[in-house]
C-alpha cells in the first residue's frame, strides 16, 4: 500500500478534478482548495471548525468521499459511518466537552436544515442544548 502522504497527493488531485465539477464546498475542504480550519484528518475523514459557531464548541465531521446525506445509498459505509463518529467523540473528548456533555447532529434534507450536501456530523458543546431541538 502506499504511503499515507502519497496516497492523500493522489486523493488532493483526484478532488481537484472532481470538485471542479461539482463545486461542493466541503469536497473543496477536504482537497485543502477552502480554508477551513482542521482539527483531524485520515483517509477516511476530516474534521474542522464550523464556520458559523452555534456553540462555543461546535465542528464538524466529514467523510472524504462525496456523501450527500444519510438519504444516500449507505448499505457499504457502515464502517465509514462509524468511523466519523469514532472521530467525533474523540475529538469531543480532547476539547473537554465530553463529560458536560455534547449533540451529535446529522441534518438531513430540507425540513431538517441541511445546507450543505455533502454529508456531515456536527458536534456541539460547551452550552447547555435544549430539547426538542427548534
Ligand atoms: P447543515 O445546515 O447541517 O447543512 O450544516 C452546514 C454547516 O456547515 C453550517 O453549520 C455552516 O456554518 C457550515 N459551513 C458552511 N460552509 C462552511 C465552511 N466553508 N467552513 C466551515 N463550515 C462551513
Ligand atoms: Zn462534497
Amino acid at each position: 500500500m502506499l504511503p499515507f502522504a502519497v496516497r492523500k497527493f493522489l486523493y488532493y488531485g483526484y478532488q481537484r478534478v472532481r470538485t471542479r465539477m461539482l463545486g461542493c464546498v466541503f469536497c473543496r475542504i477536504a482537497a485543502r482548495e477552502a480554508n477551513a480550519t482542521i482539527l483531524y484528518e485520515d483517509d477516511h475523514c476530516v474534521a474542522f471548525e464550523d464556520a458559523h459557531p452555534q456553540a462555543p464548541v461546535h465542528f464538524l465531521v466529514i467523510p472524504r468521499k462525496h456523501i450527500i446525506s444519510l438519504n444516500a445509498e449507505l448499505a457499504d459505509e457502515e464502517p465509514l459511518l462509524g468511523h466519523l463518529l469514532q472521530v467525533a467523540a474523540r475529538i469531543a473528548k480532547e476539547k473537554g466537552i465530553d463529560r458536560t456533555g455534547f449533540r451529535a447532529v446529522i441534518n438531513t434534507n430540507a425540513e431538517a436544515g441541511q445546507t450543505v450536501f455533502h454529508l456531515h456530523v456536527h458536534i456541539l458543546g460547551g452550552r447547555i442544548m435544549r430539547w426538542p431541538p427548534g
